[in-house]
């Protein structure tokens, strides 16, 4: 795992030993002081030389202004350090996001995606800084601090050191403790953004069923249980402020008593005894250091180790090492005893055989529930068969890259989700490069133009967060206008016009007909009148496939979807 953590550095191996070497300098400086002041004491003091002791003072003001420039630069350059590792690991695990499946999304919960790529890659970003820097440091003053106290006297040095084993072991002590608290403090700030990601998103939801107090009593269990969460780590970490406080004037307290009796027994001058106090105040400093330290490597690694468990799942439907890139697909689709279920055991599609030629307008009915997306999503691969395999143009879509493979599938749906930008930036979603020109040919075919101009911003109107600013029937038509600016060879209309009053739902029917003249189309329906043009239909019920055939065909045959013409007739 560190291993892994340190290999973020490598591009930054400059930045990060000019960093280290200030920080040993400013080290160096910090463990000069106190002989400096010793030898002040002991030689200046008693020479009454004032032009020496101004000199002096002059150089140690040198020292410090030199020490003041080298923290700024530890402090801004190491964060940079800092920023940039975690603006790199931010980067690849938003990267990794993108390729991962469907399945994925299904079952985890955006608040927690989102937590992780914010207050996480925070954490881990901190702790890169001050991490190994810290401890290092912290390490050398320790070292050197007790280097420069033996050669003061080594008797006082040696008593001082018997204290050390106990600062470690609380520090090992608390550190253990810091880490459970955060662990469970970032699942709960996770918790915490699934919960309001949800309620704010669902708003609309929550105040027409007036449930708002169901939802302030939810989140309020949230926000209680991070309260407590949090109150643990901030007791713990009281209790370490506290306890290596009094250690530390112990320390203090401790040479003090020693090194008076030192002086008495004319071991010690009374220089090396100032010398020998600052010098052991140097030497506990770094408690303080590794108390920083503490807080920050469990925060930090808490994080990294959520953060290498999302990198390292893997995503389920990939590319295969020989998969080849195919353009201009013409359409010819075709099931081969297709089996799929999202979970292992129930299948919603059973062995299903169905071939589809170059340009047909294919319709899908059944019940609800019955498999009708389910098997309409095998297509672009959102989901891969459990058994048997779908090939188009006679090649196993499996063996294709997945880019290019949805390239060439276009998927209109019932609930259209628009980005929450401007008109213009949602029809160019179809094709990234598309001119202006191109966008509003696209437009005029889904007969959006007339709406567009009516419109004091034209293009740039901003839509709302998922287009809640656009009725419905003007959202299916932006979806459809960025569908012409896609322009693939193979589409997917899942009941792209159920939401949608009668009135508006011929008018687009006429936008979609345009739309999947000249592809492959397979259309879900839930209207059994806007699909009676259609080449063929296909009934798929529970149990697969159950009859196909023409419009008039089927009404003779008087199955399924007889029935379900002749119910819907009398409906309506
Ligand atoms: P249809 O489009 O014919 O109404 P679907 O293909 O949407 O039916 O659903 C078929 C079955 O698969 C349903 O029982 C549904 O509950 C289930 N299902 C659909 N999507 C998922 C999913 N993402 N995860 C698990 N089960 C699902
Ligand atoms: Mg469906």
């Amino acid at each position: 795992m560190i291993k892994r953590f340190m290999s973020y550095y490598k591009p930054y191996k400059g930045l990060f030993y000019l960093d280290f070497c200030c920080a040993i300098f400013a080290g160096f400086l910090e463990l000069g002081f106190p002989i400096a002041v010793n030898q002040f004491v002991d030689k200046l003091l008693p020479g009454k030389d004032w032009g020496l002791i101004t000199w002096a003072c002059i150089a140690l003001l040198a020292i410090y202004a030199l020490n003041a420039l080298l923290n700024y630069v530890v402090t801004y350059w190491g964060h940079m350090l800092g920023i940039n590792i975690e603006t790199d690991m931010r980067r690849k695990l938003f990267d990794h996001i993108q390729k991962l499946s469907f399945r994925f999304f299904d079952n985890n919960k955006t608040g927690h995606l989102m937590s992780r790529l914010t207050n996480d890659l925070m954490e881990i970003g901190e702790m890169a800084h001050h991490g190994p820097e810290d401890l290092f440091i912290a390490v050398m003053t320790l070292v050197g601090a007790f280097t420069l106290m033996m050669f003061i006297n080594w008797k006082l040095a040696l008593l001082t050191f018997v204290l050390v084993p106990l600062m470690i072991w609380l520090a090992i002590f608390f550190s253990k403790k810091m880490t459970k608290a955060f662990h469970q403090l970032f699942s709960d700030i996770a918790d915490f953004n699934a919960r309001v990601e949800d309620n704010v998103g669902g708003m609309r939801v929550v105040q027409s069923f007036a449930n708002e107090e169901f939802e302030k009593e939810q989140f309020q269990v949230n926000n209680l249980r991070f309260r407590l969460t949090k109150l643990l780590s901030y007791k713990i970490m009281a209790a370490n402020i506290s306890i290596s406080y009094v250690l530390k004037r112990f320390v203090t307290l401790f040479v003090m008593v020693c090194g008076t009796w030192f002086v008495i027994q004319q071991e010690l001058t009374i220089g090396e005894f100032v010398g020998f106090l600052l010098l052991a105040n140097v030497f506990i400093g770094p408690i303080e250091k590794i108390n920083q330290v503490i807080e920050s490597y469990p925060k930090g690694f808490a994080g990294f180790k959520r953060y290498v468990e999302l990198l390292e799942t893997d995503p389920e439907v990939a590319d295969r090492p020989n998969a080849v890139v195919v353009e201009n697909l013409r359409g010819n689709i075709e099931f081969k005893d297709v089996s799929f279920g999202y979970e292992n055991e129930s299948k919603v599609l059973k062995h299903i055989n169905l071939i589809i030629h170059e340009g047909e307008t294919v319709a899908f009915v059944g019940p609800s529930g019955a498999g009708k997306t389910t098997l309409c999503s095998l297509l672009p691969r959102f989901y891969d068969v459990d058994a048997g395999g779908i090939t188009i143009d006679g090649r196993d879509i499996r063996d294709m890259k997945l880019n290019s493979l949805r390239k060439g599938i276009g998927i209109v749906q019932q609930d259209v989700f628009l980005f929450s930008g401007t008109i213009r930036d949602n029809i160019k979603y179809g094709k990234m490069d598309g001119t202006d020109a191109e966008l509003m040919q696209a437009a005029k075919q889904a007969q959006l133009e007339s709406f567009i101009l009516s419109l004091p911003d034209g293009l740039d109107t901003i839509v709302g967060e998922r287009g809640v600013k656009l009725s419905g029937g003007q959202k299916q038509r932006v979806a459809i206008a960025r569908m012409f600016l896609k322009n693939p060879p193979i589409l997917i209309l899942d009941e792209a016009t159920s939401a949608l009053d009668t009135e508006t739902e011929s008018a687009i029917q006429q936008s979609l007909a345009e739309l999947s003249h000249g592809r492959t189309t397979l259309v879900i329906a839930h209207r059994l009148a806007t699909i009676k043009n259609a080449d063929r239909i296909v009934v798929v019920t529970e149990d697969g496939v159950s009859e196909q055939g023409k419009h008039e065909e089927l009404l003779e045959a008087g199955g399924h979807y007889s029935r379900l013409h002749h119910a819907q007739f009398q409906m309506t």
